[in-house]
């Protein structure tokens, strides 16, 4: 579904160069759920950028469903880290969510149905009239799934979505974007640079260097599907598989 091939990225800005992504090659089959870790400042926006068609890569290629990526590619959705910049203060809750729809010439009857079944799946049914100003910041948060839900993107790319929210609140969306998951089958790219959420969230965990950046390990998640905030991280092989990420991201640090 989804292939990045030999990607390279460098900035240049007012005679500073900055090389953010050295060469990174993966793949994600469709309906996978991967996650890609690694330190502030590796490169994992760029990389998510590069993959929505949002910013050309120096070199290297990008393909979502078998065709290359040069602008956002069709069913593509993606929900980024600040997502109090993402949603339009003036629009209620509804008319955030049911903006992309109308931007696709979709029927209105069509528009409420989907929005609305958005709006429930992440517990906002009530909030639809809300304007995001009025909200907490989880619930701006789920806002922004439920935008990226009722358009049914194929591939969904998410950029450290939980890193503003508190720790109850980040348990709770895991677990909703894991049961998104489970419903949609949509493909999934999950980035963070939180160690646990990655181990806890998906089926791989990719590992990514310091800049230069590269994959410095693509790490099978054997968890069982069903997964539980305690149960699940107090199992050995969570902890197993938690100590290998953390690890391999020092080395990598130290390596860089
Ligand atoms: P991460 O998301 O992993 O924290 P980023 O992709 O945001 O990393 O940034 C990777 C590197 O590229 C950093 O050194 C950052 O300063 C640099 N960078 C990011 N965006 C730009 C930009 N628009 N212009 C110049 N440098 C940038
Ligand atoms: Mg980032």
């Amino acid at each position: 579904m989804l292939t990045v091939k030999e990607l390279r990225k460098t900035y240049d800005t007012k005679g500073r160069r900055v090389e953010a992504i050295g060469d990174v090659s993966f793949s994600v089959a469709d309906g996978e759920f991967v996650c890609v870790v690694g330190p502030s400042g590796c490169g994992k926006t760029t990389l998510l950028r590069c993959i929505a068609g949002l910013l050309p890569p120096t070199s290297g290629e990008v393909h979502v469903d078998g065709r290359p990526v040069t602008g956002p590619p069709d069913g593509l959705a993606v929900v980024f880290q600040e997502y109090g910049r993402s949603l339009f203060p003036w629009l209620r809750v509804f008319d955030n969510v049911e903006l992309p729809l109308r931007a696709a010439g979709m029927p209105k009857a069509e528009r409420i149905e989907l929005v609305t079944e958005a709006l429930d799946s992440v517990s906002l049914g009530e909030a639809h009239g809300a304007y995001p100003w009025q909200l907490s910041g989880g619930m701006q948060q789920r806002v922004a799934i439920a935008r990226a839900i009722a358009y049914q993107p194929r591939v969904l790319l998410m950029d450290e979505p939980f890193a503003a929210v508190d720790a109850q609140t980040r348990a709770d969306l895991e677990d909703l974007i894991r049961s998104v998951w489970r419903r949609l089958g949509v493909t999934l790219v999950f980035v963070t640079h939180d160690i646990d959420e990655s181990v806890y969230l998906g089926q791989r965990v990719i590992m990514l260097s310091s800049p230069p950046t590269s994959v410095v390990e693509d790490l099978a998640v054997d968890l069982p599907a069903e997964r539980d905030q305690l149960a699940t991280r107090s199992e050995p092989r969570f902890t197993e598989l938690r100590g290998r990420v953390y690890a391999q991201i020092q080395k990598a640090k130290q390596e860089s």
